[in-house]
């Protein structure tokens, strides 16, 4: 097992599936642009070589499917149900929910537990501006369709000044009303926002977020575990709500995810645009490749930051929200 002088060791891994989307939201993807998918994106049987050679390698135990947009992708079907049989601790899937309707047979029938779905607004028009594609009725649709089936939901939201921090309490009592949690993302500094005066300009958090929950709820601080992203809330009596704090409490010092790319790239940290390349390692018979990727994986280990986060050029679209 490789672990670094922080006791850090990769156990999570985040797989996009395709850096292709069905939304355009404005904190991901700068004006007048698409998401495409990459070139050379890895086949749904590539995506299995790497997840085995992952899981035997580095220890990897639990796994987040995401994109872009994962369920946007022809590899979803194939690869859901290989993923669930690979004896993995936990399985999730971070998805915008436009096409969960439309999937949700596959996704009851493969066992998923859990999905975090992001919505950044329940207002129809703002819905619009922010993700400047798909529809909120269809998203909530797709949450009622989950929850009935017993999967267990977080919510996503981006809370921006002046853009939808007024959908922070109707999202938190939509949540709490539904048991499900709300995780507020602080407004994180990465490809179009870097360098950009919109980065600070939107930026609203944690102290902002509480400052606003405190209108109408009482809430106390509870306990999150070793290599939780999220700083976690307990409003006693009604449910959970957490914040990723990627500014204002960063978590770097407990971080244990690597990324890998719907194109091969592994990414030991967010901050950081280095990667490394598995497309070819995927050939080579087991032993060779496992020691192969035994030096990658010390190089990205050593890419994580210590102190904070500081934001990259690197698109999340790529390597995976
Ligand atoms: N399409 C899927 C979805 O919308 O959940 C998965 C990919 S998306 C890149 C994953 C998460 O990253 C979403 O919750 C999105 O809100 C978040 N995200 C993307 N860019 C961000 C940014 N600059 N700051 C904070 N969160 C961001």
């Amino acid at each position: 097992m490789i672990v670094d002088q922080f006791g850090r060791q990769f156990r999570n891994l985040r797989l996009s599936l395709t850096a292709a989307c069905n939304y355009a939201c404005t904190y991901c993807v700068p004006d007048g642009k698409r998401l495409l998918a990459a070139s050379s994106e890895l086949s749904a049987q590539q995506m299995i070589r790497a997840l085995k050679l992952l899981i035997d390698t580095a220890g990897i135990d639990k796994l987040r499917i995401t994109g872009g947009e994962p369920l946007l992708s022809p590899k979803f079907d194939e690869l859901l149900p290989a993923i669930t049989q690979m004896g993995l601790s936990d399985i999730s899937i971070t998805t915008n929910g436009q096409l969960v309707p439309r999937k949700a047979r596959l996704i009851i029938d493969s066992g998923i537990q859990r999905i975090n779905l992001s919505l950044d607004t329940l207002n129809a028009e703002k819905f619009r501006s922010i993700a400047r594609s798909g529809d909120l009725a269809t998203v909530l649709r797709g949450i009622e369709i989950l929850q009935e089936a017993g999967i267990r939901l977080k919510i996503n939201m981006v809370p921006m000044r002046n853009q939808n921090h007024d959908q922070i309490l109707p999202l938190l009592e939509y949540c709490l009303s539904r048991n499900i949690e709300l995780r507020f993302i602080e407004l994180m500094n990465m490809g179009h926002l870097q360098g950009s005066p919109l980065y600070r300009q939107q930026f609203f958090g944690m102290h902002d977020i509480l400052g606003q929950i405190a209108q109408n709820y009482e809430y106390v601080r509870t306990d999150a575990p070793f290599d939780s992203t999220a700083v976690r809330f307990e409003i006693p009596g009604r449910g959970f709500f957490g914040i990723i704090a990627n500014e204002s409490e960063p978590f770097c010092k407990s971080c244990t995810r690597i990324r890998l790319s719907s194109n091969g790239e592994l990414y030991g940290c967010l901050s950081s645009a280095k990667s490394y390349p598995m497309t070819q390692l995927l050939e080579l018979p087991n032993p060779i490749a496992m020691a192969k990727l035994q030096d990658v994986l010390y190089g990205a280990l050593a890419d994580k930051q210590t102190l904070g986060f500081s934001g990259e050029v690197t698109v999340m679209k790529f390597i995976g929200g």
